[in-house]
């Protein structure tokens, strides 16, 4: 393809000011989820250490790479053609953040917590998956492979976010089994995790 003006810079640009979305999206709930009441919190040592898995992934390790170039030995050749569909894919991976948060509310936090007052949310995106926000997640590591063409910043994300979604969406289920009991299993009967009707 001939798009000259798309360049390995570009494609840097883009992962940044995705990640930055992501920021902006998340600040205004992140502000509001302080303020409000918890019931149960479910922290230990294992959901902080994998949430620092999940920020070096998507957040330092392809930092370095865009801003110091580093590991330079993992380089393989940049595709005009990957770096517009990781924009495409970041754009919805945006979206869908924004989504979940206006979705799920109040009822959200970034470790498991049930609030005072938890409602089961389970319209809008939530409607065939019961994770979204965790599929936006993973659309961010996709369109980090395919934005950065270094195989250990690009993969970074998938990985170190796979490490947290691997290690949390079970005790999440079990939470919400918990919490609301046989309202949360009948909406598990008819929901996938990530993919609607695949997984
Ligand atoms: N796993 C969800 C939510 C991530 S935020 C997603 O990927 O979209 C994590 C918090 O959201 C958990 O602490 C839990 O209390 C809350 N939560 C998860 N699913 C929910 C639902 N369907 N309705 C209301 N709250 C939910």
């Amino acid at each position: 393809m001939e798009l000259p003006f798309i360049t390995p810079l570009v494609g840097k640009i883009v992962w940044l000011a995705g990640v930055i979305g992501w920021f902006i999206i998340r600040y205004p709930h992140d502000r509001r989820a302080r303020r409000t009441p918890k019931a149960r919190r479910y922290v230990g040592i294992r959901e902080l250490i994998s949430l620092a898995i999940s920020a070096s992934g998507l957040g330092l390790i392809p930092a370095v790479y865009v801003f110091a170039g580093a590991p330079r030995f993992a380089d393989y050749p940049f595709s005009i053609v990957a770096a517009i569909l990781g924009t495409a894919i970041f754009a919805f991976a945006l979206w869908l953040f924004h989504r979940t948060h206006t979705d799920l509310g109040r009822n959200w936090s970034v470790t498991l917590e049930v609030r005072n007052q938890h409602s089961l949310v389970t319209e809008g995106v939530y409607n065939r998956v019961r994770h979204p926000m965790y599929s936006a997640f993973w659309l961010w590591g996709v369109a980090q492979a395919a934005l950065l063409p270094n195989w250990i910043a690009g993969l970074a994300g998938l990985v170190g976010f796979g490490t947290l979604f691997f290690l949390r969406v079970g005790n999440e289920e079990r939470m919400m089994l918990e919490t609301f009991g046989d309202e949360y299993r009948d909406y598990m009967k008819r929901t996938a995790r990530i993919i609607p009707g695949i997984y």
